[in-house]
């Protein structure tokens, strides 16, 4: 079958017609970074839209999870998820502190709240939950834990953009929460990230680590890093963001047609929703079972016969790779869920220029599979 192929996502890229204006801005004014008016314009723009209440912008949420991390003084061991991003793991190691790995939940794939606590010892500081693909941790098991232990809890919330509960955005729970801005995400500013955080105090804090410490030109008070966003990205952010109904929409209508498709499909289960009033269908998990006629692998292939690729987020997982894997916690053994569920998974394509058709045509090769 000779078609175009289809990819896992896509970003959304407004029209260029209507980024030229900014980009003549931006060479009128001559600031190119240092928190000029497009950096503090998405700042603002961004806590209405999301309903937060402070946010500071980076150059990738990379930066912006080791930043939350000095930011909290977090040191020690740090309790988190293997069913994430490689980034997730890695910006505890970067700051310094031993990643402790407990298993997440059945349904929802999120840290699970009930292990949480058998993994608390006198070097725990602080927990890392991920709002994975979108759908929210069980944020009030998590938190009660936390306040019982006196941890820190940041959540990676880099599939969590717009996600809301009955509270309102849930980037408000934990102590802070970081965003990506990577071009594969719901919203993108190519690279870009950003931290969620209550209180202006701590925003400022962060503010300063993210510019080398400085507070003012001669006065460094944090050996701070640099994570600023540049003023373009900002600007493609504020652009980005007029379209994001639009963008929310189409995810939601194909995730829609998946849902009514394969919900007879033997063996096929796509991933529940976990409480949120507004999903931003930033991902389309399913999981192939046992009895399904092949193997999730040998349909992962079939699908890229087809021209369809997949995805296969999240295998391996994180505590598989090698400077992981000796970690007593990353023992298989610990972590039966989540083994199970890298083996399993399989992310469908989802983004706003895929047609019906196209999307018709991965459910066809699903049912024929079956
Ligand atoms: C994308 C992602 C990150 C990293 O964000 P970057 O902006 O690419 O640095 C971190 N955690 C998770 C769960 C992600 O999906």
């Amino acid at each position: 079958m000779k078609n175009k192929p289809i990819y896992v996502t896509q970003p959304y890229l407004p029209p260029l017609d209507e980024f030229i204006p900014h980009l003549t801005q931006i060479w009128d004014n001559k600031v190119l970074t240092n928190g000029g008016p497009y950096h503090q314009e998405l700042e603002k723009a961004l806590c209405e839209y999301l309903g937060v209440k402070h946010i500071a912008l980076f150059s990738n949420g990379t930066l912006a999870l080791i930043t939350a991390l000095q930011a909290l003084r977090v040191t020690g061991e740090v309790i988190t998820t293997p069913y994430s991003f490689v980034a997730t793991a890695h910006s505890l190691l970067w700051n310094g502190n031993r990643p402790v790995f407990v298993d997440v939940e059945p349904g929802s794939l999120n840290l699970d709240p009930a292990k949480i606590e058998a993994a608390i010892t006198p070097q725990t500081t602080a927990i890392m939950p991920v709002h994975c693909y979108g759908n929210p941790c069980d944020v009030h098991a998590i938190q009660r834990v936390a306040d019982n232990y006196n941890l820190k809890v940041i959540y990676d919330a880099a599939h969590a953009f717009g996600v809301r509960d009955d509270h309102g955005s849930v980037l408000n729970y934990g102590d802070l929460s970081v965003l990506s801005f990577h071009a594969t995400k719901v919203f993108n500013t190519f690279e870009g990230g950003a931290i969620v955080c209550p209180d202006a105090k701590t925003k400022q804090r962060i503010d300063h680590l993210k510019n080398f410490g400085f507070v003012d030109e001669t006065t460094v008070v944090a050996p701070g890093i640099n994570g600023k966003m540049s003023e373009i990205n900002a600007a493609f952010g504020l652009l980005q963001l007029k379209h994001l109904d639009h963008i929310m929409r189409r995810r939601a209508e194909i995730a829609e047609i998946y849902r009514q498709e394969l919900h007879d499909v033997p063996n096929i289960v796509c991933l529940g929703d976990t409480g949120q009033i507004v999903a931003n269908n930033s991902y389309f998990p399913i999981l192939v079972e046992s009895d399904y006629p092949m193997s999730r692998d040998a349909l992962y292939a079939q699908l890229k016969e087809y021209g369809v690729n997949a995805r296969r987020y999240f295998y391996p997982l994180i505590t598989d790779f090698p400077m992981y894997r000796s970690l007593p916690s990353a023992a298989q053994s610990n972590l039966p869920v989540a083994t199970k569920a890298a083996l399993k998974v399989l992310c469908l394509p989802i983004y706003p220029a895929l047609t019906d058709e196209d999307v018709f045509r991965v459910v066809s090769v699903l049912k024929r599979g079956a």
